[in-house]
């Protein structure tokens, strides 16, 4: 081997930040330059993974990262040092429910289990102690502070290589004195880059509201992100967007945002696991209900159970639609199973429904008149039917089933934007999945700094 020889590594992270401080988005913004300046390179935009959105333990967006990384084989202590000092520099160590994980795994491919694993942490719950067998085996290298339980995402974070379905996200982040302070930013420019890059970039706006949601609200380091089918539409709607406050850094990610890529799909109702997301058919057995505060819910059975579905408030548009449902209705049902508890039964909290088939719904009345075209009238249980107008009697003559137009239309409906989870995929988004994976190449500035 050369002196110095090229070697390949992937560093992932998770589970640093609290919900009062910080962002693990943001270590991997730092981490970044702090890597470049060892003459690090990347082999691959940093990924920003959503894991399992059910997970009852995560602090928000169950989000985990990974750097892939090229580096001159002298460097390589150094590197994993400074990555182990900057990630506890920026952890909330002390806030019970963090925490954080690192993983060094020096191969250059990922291996199939540890992609298995990754999409394994997406769809359901796994384990640390999973996760450390995987470790040993594969040779990498694990630490963790606290309970030690971010290595599970660390480990995940390494092992989605987003083999078909990917998106970005442009990452702002706010200088340090402005975190905790109202976020400024010109919110007609972003209607107008929605407007603009549309079908490109999505969940900048919610329609419905006519609000803004690139912009979180909590204490952390994110002043917006913008999310896009490439880096390029990313950085041109960065380009679009004004920021009315200082923009520290910027980094545009590679994610499994807006690829639904926690749902399974299911053959049957009896298959239906908790801390799962589940798309499942089925029809329309319980009529919806409106329960307090405004969530709708109805029930769908096939032949194996019945489970309850449950379209809550700020669904919006999907409400609407659980509210127009009818027994008999055949529907594809979109969501996170919520498990069973003593005063509700097992529940998919929905995110989307596809009305496959509409049930008729007829209205019984009584037939018209032959000679007038009046509609007669009952004359009593058992006799027979009367025109007010003509005076005819028809005494053979019983009610009719008349069929009524439904307004709801057969087709996907999903929930309002602002009650989307980051892996939802938006309507933007359908036609526009990518298949075969990644690309080759990166934008030439892909993150930037102020502050070097
Ligand atoms: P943020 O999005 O702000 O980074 P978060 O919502 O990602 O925060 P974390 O603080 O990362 O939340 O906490 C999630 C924790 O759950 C991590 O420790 C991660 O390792 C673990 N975890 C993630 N997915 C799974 C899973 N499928 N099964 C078990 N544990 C998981």
């Amino acid at each position: 081997m050369p002196l110095n020889s090229k070697q390949r590594m992937h560093i992932g992270f998770d589970d640093t930040d609290s919900t009062r401080q910080g962002c693990t988005t943001y270590v991997a913004a730092l981490l970044i330059e702090e890597l470049e300046k060892l003459g690090v390179n990347f082999l691959d935009y940093p990924r920003l993974v959503r894991l399992n959105p059910n997970v009852p333990w995560k602090t928000r967006g169950n989000g985990a990262l990974c750097l892939r990384i090229e580096y001159p084989e002298d460097v390589e202590e150094e590197l994993k040092q400074r990555t182990i000092d900057l990630i506890e520099a920026h952890s909330d160590l002390d806030w019970k429910g963090t925490d954080p994980g690192i993983v060094f795994l020096k191969r250059a491919e990922v291996p199939q289990e540890l992609m298995a694993f990754a999409k394994k942490a997406t769809t359901s719950i796994v384990t640390l102690k999973e996760a450390m067998q995987l470790i040993c085996k594969f040779n990498a290298e694990a630490l963790g502070y606290n309970t030690q339980r971010g290595i599970i995402g660390a480990l995940a974070a390494i092992g989605e290589t987003f083999p078909e379905d990917h998106t970005y996200e442009l990452i702002a982040y706010r200088t340090a004195e402005n975190c905790g302070a109202k976020r400024k930013v010109d919110e007609a420019s972003i209607f107008k880059m929605d407007q603009a890059l549309q079908p490109y970039t999505f969940n900048n706006v919610d329609t419905e509201k006519r609000r803004v949601i690139i912009t979180p609200r909590g204490p952390d380091p994110i002043l917006f992100g913008i999310r896009g089918e490439t880096p390029e539409i990313v950085k041109k709607a960065f380009g679009m967007v004004k920021a009315l406050e200082s923009v520290e850094r910027w980094v545009v990610f590679r994610s499994n945002q807006g690829t639904d890529a926690h749902l399974t799909h299911l053959g049957a109702l009896s298959q239906i696991q908790p801390y799962s997301s589940i798309v499942a058919k089925g029809v329309v057995c319980r009529k919806p209900e409106v329960v307090p505060v405004r969530h709708v819910v109805f029930a769908i059975k096939d032949e194996t159970g019945e489970v309850d579905c449950a379209a809550y408030e700020p669904t919006g548009v999907l409400r609407k639609i659980a509210r127009s449902l009818v027994v008999g209705d055949v529907v594809e049902v979109y969501g996170a199973v919520r498990k069973a508890s003593k005063n509700r039964p097992l529940t998919i909290n929905l995110e989307k429904i596809r009305v496959l088939q509409l049930a008729p719904v007829v209205l019984h009345q009584n037939p018209l008149c032959s000679k007038c075209g009046k509609r007669l009238k009952s004359m009593g249980r058992g006799q027979g039917l009367r025109c007010e107008k003509c005076g005819d009697r028809y005494s053979d003559l019983v009610k009719v089933e008349v069929g009524l137009p439904r307004e709801l239309k057969v087709g996907l409906y999903v929930t309002s934007t602002r009650s989307q989870r980051h892996l939802t995929k938006p309507l933007r988004r359908y036609g526009l999945e990518k298949h075969g994976g990644a690309g080759v190449g990166m934008v030439k500035e892909w993150h930037s700094s102020t502050l070097v």
